[in-house]
């Protein structure tokens, strides 16, 4: 945690919004606090671990709680949960799965569906957790430790 408001806010109160499968980035939102009409959405990338945010404190160069638990929101969605779970088999069979139907979806109609994309995109980012490939800009693991890029 780097922000006191962090304290104050959780994971699950970011929502997912979708990932995409070119960049591996992962995109949620949250209502602000302080403003009715403005939603916060804050990106992160899965490989380098790279977070953006929109919000107001964010804006102004300030750490924010959006950042803080993206990562953490991000591992407990569904998809990420079921890659965690999965043998080293069913986690590539996931990915070459994910990836063909995202193909497939691209080829027909212009656009993969986003389950697909999720489900690939968390079949990488377990596969990079597990074994540390890819990993430009290293950023916390499971244990929450920085790692050595
Ligand atoms: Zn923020």
């Amino acid at each position: 945690m780097s922000t006191a408001t962090a304290l104050s806010h959780n994971p699950a109160e970011l929502t997912l919004l979708g990932c995409d499968d070119h960049t591996n980035i992962a995109v949620f939102q949250a209502d602000s606090a302080h403003d009715a009409e403005r939603v916060n959405t804050v990106a992160i990338d899965l490989i380098t671990g790279t977070i953006l945010c929109d919000c107001k404190g964010a804006e102004c160069g300030r750490a924010c709680w959006h950042a803080d638990h993206v990562l953490a929101a991000w591992r407990r969605t569904p998809a990420a949960l079921v890659a965690r779970h999965l043998s080293d088999t069913a986690l590539c069979n996931l990915g070459k799965k994910s990836a063909a139907l995202a193909a497939t979806y691209r080829a027909r109609i212009g656009r993969p569906l986003q389950d697909d994309v999720t489900a690939l995109v968390a079949a990488r980012w377990e596969w990079r957790e597990r074994y540390n490939t890819n990993r430009r800009v290293a950023y916390s693991t499971r244990q929450g430790q920085p790692v050595a890029a």
